[in-house]
């Protein structure tokens, strides 16, 4: 899509400068970005009485479905984030891969959170990293590297095996390597990406996240922890709370508030921690709804996205206590698709009444993409892992052939 040539910027909101002022049901709230975490922030936002907007460069996305109104444009296109904005009482976003101008532009239409300094910080694992380390935060330890000889010297002072990231523009293990040995160093293509970080490869027991919503004021609420495991790389099963003594988990909560604090986050903050013995270390931030995040649908008293929804517009924030002692969520990823397409057996997965079924309307399945989730809540932990992993395995469809 064509760029607009610059003109000037419009004259600044009165509703722009108005920031502690509640955005009350009726109002309307623009999201930036049409994805699955956009979806579920807008059914969230309709239930509570508010319109919603979505901004996106997709035609036909999750989003767009549940809204009330979708502008399809370049997120890079004036005109277009105009024609988004100017419709907006209260901007959010539900990625952070935004282009700072973007987000710059929309804030002369309406309070846009998190603001565009946030997105700076979390787009770039160095700056975030070095900017959580300066204020105190522990942090998996790290270097910026940028060639060969560089991370021959990282692994000398931080040890091998290392994590080698691209800084920006990752996600789902997308432009990592794990690098064993000093041998293995040549194997990084570094002209793939301008700026990379070396992270010390951590040996954890656990990897948790505590997601945090905070205000325009200042007020912050968590919720439960979660425990994550991943498989090959991306999200697959979260449960909470995580297995954490009271003191390991309240040191988990004060640093995400912390992190919160620090960045001066308005609406989500998903800190992801490495747990190792007494240790608890950030491992990276999302200011948005995290997938992790989703089984807060079911399992607690406000869900992530009605909390996302009440921070960005001042409201009092909601009780995050869980419903039932357990919750857990396991990911739908597109390999759970036939190869010509045919979907899952939904009817068997749902033969246990307890499961429920989120699909985010994706057109096209393909392997590894998020296409839904499985939640289930109860009152013992192994029994509600062990139906869900067990749901989720009568997905695929028994061969016809
Ligand atoms: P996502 O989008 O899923 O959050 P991402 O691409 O942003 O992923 P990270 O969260 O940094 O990347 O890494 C993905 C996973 O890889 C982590 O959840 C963890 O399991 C593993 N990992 C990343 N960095 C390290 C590290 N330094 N030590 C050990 N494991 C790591
Ligand atoms: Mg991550």
């Amino acid at each position: 899509m064509e760029i607009q040539a610059d003109k000037s910027p419009p004259p600044m909101n009165d509703k722009a400068s108005l920031i502690c002022d509640p955005h009350l049901p009726g109002c309307t709230i623009g999201m930036v970005g049409g994805g699955q975490l956009g979806r579920m922030f807008a059914v969230a936002a309709a239930a509570m009485g508010y319109k919603v907007v979505i901004f996106t460069d997709a035609e036909n996305s999750p989003a767009s479905h549940v809204a009330d109104q979708t502008v399809v444009g370049d997120l890079n296109d004036q005109a277009a984030i105009d024609r988004f904005a100017e419709q907006c009482d209260v901007i959010t976003l539900e990625f952070e891969n935004i282009p700072a101008t973007t987000i710059a532009r929309c804030r002369k239409f309406a309070p846009t959170y998190p603001s565009a300094s946030v997105l700076a910080t979390a787009q770039d694992r160095l700056v975030e990293k070095t900017t959580f380390h300066d204020a105190g935060l522990p942090v998996t330890p790290f270097r910026k590297v940028h060639d060969f000889d560089s991370l021959q010297s990282v692994g000398e002072e931080l040890g091998w095996p290392l994590i080698i990231k691209t800084a920006r523009s990752g996600y789902d293990g997308k432009g990592q390597h794990r690098i064993e040995s000093a041998s293995d160093a040549n194997q990084v293509q570094w002209s793939t990406a301008t700026e990379w970080i070396a992270e010390q490869c951590i040996q954890f027991e656990k990897e948790v996240s505590v997601i945090v919503a905070r205000t325009p004021d200042g007020r912050c609420e968590t919720f439960p922890i979660f425990e994550n495991t991943h498989a090959n790389h991306i999200l697959d099963i979260s449960v909470a709370p995580a297995d954490l003594t009271n003191s390991m988990a309240e040191e988990a909560r004060r640093i995400a508030v912390a992190a919160a604090e620090i960045l001066d986050v308005v609406g989500l903050l998903c800190v992801e921690l490495f747990v190792r013995g007494d240790k608890i270390l950030i491992n990276e931030v999302a200011p948005r709804p995290h997938n992790s995040g989703h089984l807060t649908i079911e399992g607690c008293e406000t869900s992530q996205f009605e909390q996302h929804v009440r921070a960005v517009c001042n409201l009092p924030l909601g009780s995050t206590k869980q419903r039932t002692p357990t919750a857990a969520m396991a990911n739908l990823l597109g390999d759970l698709w036939a190869p010509d397409g045919q979907a899952p057996d939904w009817m068997a997965a749902l033969a246990d009444p307890g499961i429920s079924l989120h699909l985010y309307g994706k057109a096209q399945p393909k392997p590894s993409r998020k296409m839904g989730h499985l939640t289930i809540t109860g009152q013992d932990r192994d029994a509600v892992v062990s139906r869900l992993t067990e749901a989720r395995a009568k997905l695929p469809q028994a061969d016809r052939s």
